[in-house]
């Protein structure tokens, strides 16, 4: 019996993905996905584990819908908690796989991981890796990844000239049939973390984000099709408040529900019909930053999130996580990630510069935050984007935002604020409702609270080993 085990991470989808593709398929196949067990302990420095409520349960209705397409063609199935190298290599060995397939992730911990597992696979195990999720594989970028321009626009220039986005691939038809003797299936999520389990998002934001492929089809879809709004993105991308000002596929994107050529494909045939314009031409630009960001992350190695301990959390930057600072643009912000799980670029633009070059704090705080925080959270977008503000790295130039400008730019009447901090509704409409202000927590309604997950035994550090104490 010849049986393939798939190894799945932030690749949920059956569409597009080149781990269900074979040029001859194995007699059985077993798809396995293993929740990090670390991810649930908490963060060295902050007190929080590393996956908050939202995104676990984006997670697992993620998980839930792929099953359900799994089991349509024949397949199925297992989830586990634990250490995810430990589990599959098991897995590979009690039940005879011949073949164990993994997506390459941008993440070092990943990378780490799929690197202990090949160490563990006994012999006549084979490792497949393959790209995936991007607009580009590294086989068809117009450079090696360790000659990546430092900038994007050069990036960006390189590849719009010379490179084409291969079309997405079709989600197979049946797969090969799960073994016999193998598990199937997954713990409730209740058992994994009741705080994930109950989570909902506020009432008060612009869209109710659900997980899994079809889902976010269904969002590609409303975006392009049904309300046109990618026709009007450039103009309106910087919005803060609503659903549609900029398409969200982040977390779809994220979780690998769906894959930036999926988003391509749909972009170029919405353009077939309508015609090009300038938006539709920049929603593929910021899919060239998320592809950039990624081969940044694989250029740069464990130096991405920086080489040294994260400090302790002093009152600052709680107040910052908390949306305490006074500044009711910057805590309007911080609530509605604490409660909803996502924000706008052009909030976490803010939020973050705020945090690094106002209020001094590490930048590597703010991004274990994010981790910790966002839905979307995506180790390459999230720590590339931190490190681009706060000018680490490759562009030293660092990126500071006047938050009282951005402020009365873009939420010029202070509907946002007043939208997210009740007491500032009150105050008239207009640019006074930017000035600083003291607060306290329960000026927010309902008033803010660290999400918290259950935390379990154990240690664990975003700093990957080897470079902690530097
Ligand atoms: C400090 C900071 C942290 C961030 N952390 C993350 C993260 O963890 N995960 C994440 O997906 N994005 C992250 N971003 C990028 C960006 O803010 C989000 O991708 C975007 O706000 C998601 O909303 P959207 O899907 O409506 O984006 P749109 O504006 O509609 O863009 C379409 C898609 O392009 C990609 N994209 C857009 N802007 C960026 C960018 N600057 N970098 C990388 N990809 C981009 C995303 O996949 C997005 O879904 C971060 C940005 C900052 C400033």
């Amino acid at each position: 019996m010849s049986l393939t085990l798939i190894w799945l991470r932030h690749d949920l989808r059956l569409a597009d993905n080149p781990l269900f593709q074979f040029e001859t398929p194995p007699e059985h196949l077993m798809c396995v996905y293993v929740l990090d067990r670390s991810w649930l302990t908490p963060l060295q420095g902050l007190d929080v584990p590393r996956i908050g409520p939202a995104r676990l349960r984006f997670l697992w209705e993620s998980l839930i819908a792929l099953r359900g397409e799994l089991l349509k063609r024949g397949s199925d199935l297992l989830v586990r908690v634990g250490d995810p190298e430990t589990e599959v290599a098991e897995l590979a060995a009690h039940h005879g796989a011949r073949q164990v397939r993994v997506r390459r992730e941008a993440g070092w911990d990943e990378t780490q991981a799929t690197a202990r597992l090949e160490e563990r696979l006994g012999e006549g195990v084979a490792l497949w890796q393959s790209d995936g999720g991007l607009l580009f594989n590294e086989a068809c970028l117009p450079m090696p990844v360790s000659a990546l321009p430092v900038g994007f626009s050069a990036f960006r220039r390189k590849v719009e000239r010379t490179g084409t986005v291969p079309d997405a691939a079709p989600a197979p038809v049946t797969l090969p049939p799960w073994p016999d003797a193998a598990p199937r299936g997954f713990p409730a999520l209740v058992k994994v973390c009741s705080r994930a389990a109950t989570w909902t998002c506020d009432g008060r934001a612009g869209l109710h984000f659900a997980g899994g492929e079809a889902e976010g089809l269904a969002r590609l879809d409303h975006y392009l099709w049904q309300s046109g709004a990618v026709s009007r993105y450039k103009k309106t991308r910087n919005g803060l408040l609503g659903a549609d000002f900029s398409t969200r596929f982040s977390p779809w994107l994220a979780h690998g529900c769906m894959s930036a050529r999926q988003v391509h494909d749909a972009v170029r045939a919405w353009e077939a019909q309508h015609g090009a314009n300038e938006s539709s031409y920049w929603v593929i630009f910021e899919l060239l930053w998320r592809d950039y960001f990624h081969w940044a992350a694989r250029q740069e190695g464990p130096s991405l999130f920086g080489v040294r301990r994260l400090p302790q959390a002093d009152e600052p930057f709680r107040a910052w996580c908390e949306g305490r600072t006074g500044l009711p643009f910057i805590d309007a912000a911080m609530g509605e990630l604490a409660v909803t799980g996502w924000l706008s670029n052009r909030a976490r633009q803010n939020v973050a510069s705020y945090l690094v070059h106002e209020l001094g704090g590490d930048w590597r705080m703010g991004a274990a935050w994010f981790e910790h925080a966002l839905l979307d959270y995506d180790a390459a977008s999230n720590w590339g984007n931190w490190r681009y503000v706060a000018g680490v790295g490759r562009d030293p130039r660092g990126h500071r935002f006047d938050v009282l400008w951005q402020a009365e730019r873009y939420d010029p009447d202070g509907a946002y604020v007043a939208h997210w901090l009740p007491d500032i509704a009150k105050l008239p409409a207009g640019s006074a409702r930017h000035r600083p202000w003291s607060v306290a927590p329960e000026h927010f309604s309902p008033p803010l609270t660290v999400p918290q997950v259950v935390p379990e035994a154990g240690q664990s550090s975003l700093i990957p080993p080897g470079v902690q104490g530097a």
